[in-house]
């Protein structure tokens, strides 16, 4: 390994009177940032006070959250055909499948990748960096680490988000965790309750529940609203989460954790002011983020309500010559608004005019499926347009079981559980006939979605889609469903 988590590790020219820009955390954002920076020829320092590059992607945050929802979704398919065809007979019980293992297999391959990063970023990069210690930030102009001072010409805070833990009796009790300190789980939960329907929620929830935890599900508002889709994907996702049985309550806010020194319960309290107590000896909170901007307080940079620092589309702060980039500006927290953040940044400081655009973007979320969506919803186009033409699978009043949409990883459910192979739609504008929007819940649509926000930005249309050049079977059936109503001058719903 060339990578060692506990030992300073420096690579940076220690006759360096003064940087052009000294990054001060090296996460998404620093890195990228960094990489962005010395590529157009400046001269940068990144600072990161832990071991490793990257920050908490590959630490605690994306990275273990993909892990586990393949997990899940591997999972998911033997639960459902446990004991049936070729698949065999769960563990006992419910089945539960140990979680400490999983745990520690990710910990073995975090360390190769970190090694990766470090590799790519000091040989191929050519980045200069320390790791492993803490930068204090003196003014705009000074940062210290260790006693050391070093001087640049301008600072890029990228210092990141921790987080958030609702404020109940019972927070610091031993079993509660957050994807801050999941990887420490040092033993076999049997009854998880996870706190807030979120980007995060949803998978841990899901993943718990597919390992064979009885798992609960509580969000203080109704499930799915923070995100753009239609009610009937909504549903679709929630039954699906209801089918394999999972306890939901929304409308129910967490009240108290309960517990001598663990946790052995929680209290829950419904809208209509009931309260309830759920056996649990594992509570995971999924409830966000808050930026770490208390580093640049003494700066006298402008702080929102939020805790983040506030920036211009340009990353500039309040005070000349500080920019700040990733999460620690708060919303959205998303490794593309990091990186990009990072590039615009960079660009600004050396003179080249850029600007962030946070005003729309793909996005994504996990259960046991996939979920993606980019644009607007069905309810929106039709609430804002004329004439609104919508393709929709399955096929709403089909009266048998509609096998379709059918690809990869939902070969098998079409066949024999046909409902369970997801559901997708495309929104169109039927004057322009521009695509506006897209939503699916099935497995392998993700990286097409990078692309259709693309092209609805520059304007694609329903007869450029039925042109293109599908690779069927595809996750994705836009292509093809377009096509079959692209002849038409008048567009009518496929729906
Ligand atoms: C559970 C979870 C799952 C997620 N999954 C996804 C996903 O699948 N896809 C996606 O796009 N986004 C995902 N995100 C969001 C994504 O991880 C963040 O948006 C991204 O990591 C932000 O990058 P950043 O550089 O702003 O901050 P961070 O990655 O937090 O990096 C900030 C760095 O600054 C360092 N630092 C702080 N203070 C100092 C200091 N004084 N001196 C030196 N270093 C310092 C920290 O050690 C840290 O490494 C997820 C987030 C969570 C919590």
């Amino acid at each position: 390994m060339l990578y060692n988590y506990f030992e300073p590790m420096d690579n940076y020219d220690p006759s360096t009177n003064e940087y052009d820009v000294i990054f001060v955390g090296g996460g998404a954002g620093g890195r990228f940032g960094s990489t962005y920076f010395k590529a157009m020829g400046g001269k940068q320092l990144t600072i990161e006070k832990d071991g490793h590059l990257g920050g908490k992607c590959p630490k605690n945050a994306c990275v273990i959250h993909h892990y586990l929802f393949d997990i899940a979704v591997e999972l998911d398919l033997a639960r459902i055909l446990d004991d049936k065809k070729w698949y065999p007979k769960l563990p006992t019980g419910k089945g539960k499948v140990e979680i400490v293992p999983m745990i520690e297999d990710y910990l073995k391959g975090r360390d190769e990748a970190y090694d990766v990063m470090y590799y790519q970023s000091k040989s191929q990069l050519n980045l200069e960096f320390i790791l492993n210690r803490e930068a204090e930030i003196v003014d705009k102009n000074t940062v210290i680490v260790d006693g050391k001072t070093f001087k640049t010409k301008n600072l890029v805070i990228g210092s990141g988000s921790r987080a958030a833990i609702p404020n109940v009796p019972g927070k610091d009790l031993s079993g509660v965790y957050s994807y801050a300190n999941f990887l420490e789980l040092d033993y076999e939960p049997k009854n998880v309750v996870v706190v807030g329907a979120s980007k995060t929620g949803m998978p841990w929830a899901s993943f718990f529940n597919a390992v064979g935890c009885n798992t609960t599900m509580i969000d203080m508002n109704p499930f799915l609203t923070a995100f753009n889709l239609d009610d009937e994907i909504k549903e679709y996702i929630i039954d699906g989460m209801k089918l394999r049985d999972m306890n939901l309550m929304e409308n129910t806010a967490l009240s108290s954790i309960n517990g001598n020194g663990h946790v052995e319960s929680v209290t829950v309290e419904r809208k209509d002011g009931s309260k309830e107590t759920i056996k649990a000896d594992m509570v995971f909170v999924g409830t966000g983020c808050i930026p770490n901007s208390e580093i640049a307080a003494p700066l006298g940079v402008e702080i929102g309500g939020g805790n983040e620092i506030v920036v211009d589309s340009h990353m500039k702060t309040s005070v000349p010559g500080i920019y700040a980039i990733g999460d620690v500006t708060g919303g959205p927290m998303e490794m593309w608004k990091a990186r990009k953040a990072g590039m615009v940044a960079s660009k600004n400081i050396l003179g080249m005019e850029a600007d962030l655009d946070i005003t729309s973007f793909p996005d994504f979320l996990h259960t046991t499926y996939e979920i993606t969506w980019v644009g607007m919803t069905e309810k929106e186009a039709r609430e804002k347009l004329e004439k609104v033409f919508v393709i929709r699978m399955p096929i709403k009043d089909y009266p048998g079981h509609c096998p379709i949409p059918l690809a990869e990883r939902t070969m098998l459910l079409s066949h024999i559980h046909p409902g369970l192979n997801g559901m997708q739609k495309a929104i169109y504008d039927g004057e322009t006939r521009m695509l506006l929007g897209a939503q699916h819940v099935g497995y392998g649509a993700k990286d097409s979605f990078q692309y259709l926000d693309h092209l609805i930005r520059k304007g694609i249309t329903i007869d450029e889609i039925a042109n293109m050049n599908e690779l069927f079977l595809n996750p994705t059936h836009y292509i093809q469903l377009s096509r079959l109503r692209a002849g038409m001058k008048s567009l009518v719903d496929l729906t």
